[in-house]
């Protein structure tokens, strides 16, 4: 295997050349390994005839197809610079990105062409000193010219991926080839990937999760990558497992959850393994895509946009207690430890702290942020990763919260998950998230943002308090209860608690007033 990306595209497809590659079920279109490489090349000479150089940003903006794998190796074969583009931002967020990154080139999907998206563009670009070209997928550039020789080194930064900005303004986490190539090489390796493997990639690919877990890992092993459809579509996806005999799926939580609703009417047979990362995984769900979808091998994953991204795995012999509580053990020539993010010393086994991490997978940089790059990454080479983390005695870990979430109440430090947890329990919250918001007294008091079952038409916060008095701690108990519909999210589904407190001082604010 090379140390390039496509160093190693090109192993694989000497080893592989003639097994299947890619297949996208929205076009029918299917490519092998070496139909693959040509259409790589002929992107990558596209590119280079736009003037793109080595070094330079070229931003892929458009939803999952095999373009966006086309472009991604593309890049890489001239030494560009990836900026993925999420495809749910809009004007304000496409703008920042492109100049955040300086992007030279973006490069969008046919299915943009003809849509808002071709508008947004438009809008922005006045805006875009350094934006010198704007390339549709099925525009002429595409035609086979020159290729480059272009002497690629381990370490050059070949990607820009933007957090997603759950605490504040997402950062582009700058990554070499070196980062995450080893990254996809060894979540592959741990699931047992060959060139047998068919995956079925849901995430979208302008996150880690499809791009390195998906495509990365699949090229490192020969491996298939089966894109079900551009965005999520649960009936969509258990087609194509069917169809392709996909023998690994991937999906956050509540993509599983959408897809167990409808599993019945469809031959999983081929499935054994696959990964379910993002966000805690209920216990129930990871039973029932263990019992009624066949993966028995399914895989938990917990990492970071910064970290390429993958930093602890479980292994697809732990039990299902060991997939149900925790995020598995740390990767392979990967360091993990957890610290006191006062002193900065080691915790003791079994109390939390905060999860640093070190090795292979930590980011070049925050793109053109130095003094950000520094906050996070200490003269050690440790990312200091912001969540609060346990390990057990068997080095597994549980994450436990954000560092950024916990709220310090009179001097006693409050998990927000612990109280979120409890109040799930109450027969009419649907959701419940838990902020600290200023108080005088208290330095920090507790809200809690509730959602309600369907046919519930409101809950007091006496009602609240009555239901955790005697089961929680006094000072664990919610002071405010606000009802709400929906939570402020991200655009990959996290829940903004920094627009939770933002919006909670005003509403308290008002309500003082009153
Ligand atoms: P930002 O850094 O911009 O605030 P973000 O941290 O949500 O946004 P990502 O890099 O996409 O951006 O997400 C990484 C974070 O997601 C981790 O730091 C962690 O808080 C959470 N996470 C990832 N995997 C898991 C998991 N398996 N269980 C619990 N939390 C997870
Ligand atoms: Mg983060």
């Amino acid at each position: 295997l090379g140390d390039t990306i496509h160093a190693n595209l090109a192993a694989t497809v000497a080893r592989f050349g003639d097994r299947e590659a890619l297949v996208d079920k929205a076009t029918g279109r299917r490519w092998t390994y070496a139909e693959l490489s040509s259409e790589v090349d002929r992107a990558a000479a596209g590119l280079h005839a736009l003037g793109v150089r080595k070094g330079d940003r070229v931003g892929i903006w458009a939803p999952n197809c095999a373009e966006w794998v086309f472009v991604q190796y593309a890049t890489a074969r001239i030494g560009a610079i990836l900026v993925n583009v999420n495809p749910a931002y809009r004007v304000h967020e496409l703008e920042y990105v492109l100049n955040q990154a300086g992007i030279h080139t973006l490069v969008s999907a046919r299915s943009f062409k003809t849509s808002d998206y071709a508008a947004m563009i438009e809008e922005v670009r006045p805006r875009c000193p350094e934006l010198e070209h704007v390339v549709f997928t099925d525009d002429p550039q595409w035609t086979p010219g020159e290729l480059p020789d272009v002497e690629l080194d381990r370490d050059d930064p070949i990607n820009i991926q933007y957090t997603s900005g759950t605490t504040g303004f997402p950062k582009g986490a700058t990554l070499s080839h070196h980062n995450i190539l080893n990254n996809g090489y060894f979540v592959g390796e741990l699931i047992n990937y060959t060139e047998h493997d068919r995956i079925c990639v849901v995430p979208p690919f302008y996150h880690c999760f499809g791009m390195v877990m998906g495509n990365l890992a699949a090229t490192s092993h020969g491996a298939c990558v089966v894109i079900p459809a551009p965005a999520f579509d649960p009936a969509k996806t258990l087609a194509a497992v069917q169809e392709e005999k996909c023998t690994s799926l991937y999906g956050v939580p509540t993509m599983f959850i959408a897809m167990l609703d409808l599993v019945d009417g469809y031959d999983l047979s081929s499935l054994r393994t696959g990964i379910m990362a993002g966000s805690p995984c209920p216990v129930e769900v990871m039973k029932q895509v263990v019992e009624r979808m066949g993966m028995s091998e399914v895989s938990i994953c917990y990492g970071m946009t910064e970290t390429s991204p993958v930093s602890t795995q479980t292994r697809v012999d732990d039990s299902l207690d060991r997939r149900v509580g925790t995020v598995g053990r740390v990767g392979p020539h990967l360091e993990v430890k957890i610290v006191d993010p006062e002193t900065g010393l080691t915790v003791p086994r079994g109390e939390p702290g905060e999860l640093c991490t070190r090795g292979y997978s930590v980011m070049l940089g925050y793109w053109n942020e130095p003094e950000k790059t520094a906050e996070a990454v200490d003269g050690a080479g440790w990312m200091h990763t912001g969540d609060l983390a346990v390990m057990d005695d068997d080095e597994y870990v549980n994450i436990t919260g954000r560092i950024k979430d916990m709220v310090i109440r009179g001097g006693e430090n409050i998990y927000p998950r612990e109280i979120e947890e409890f109040l799930y329990t109450h027969p009419d919250v649907l959701d419940a998230q838990v902020i600290g918001v200023p108080d005088a007294r208290y330095g920090e008091e507790l809200m809690a943002w509730v959602r309600l079952r369907d046919g519930v038409c409101g809950l007091t916060a006496e009602a609240v308090r009555e239901f955790c008095t005697g089961k929680l701690a006094h000072y664990k108990i919610p002071r405010y209860v606000h009802v709400v519909e929906e939570f402020p999210m991200t655009v990959t589904g996290k829940i903004r608690k920094v627009e939770m407190r933002a919006k909670s001082v005003e509403l308290l604010n008002l309500d003082d007033s009153a």
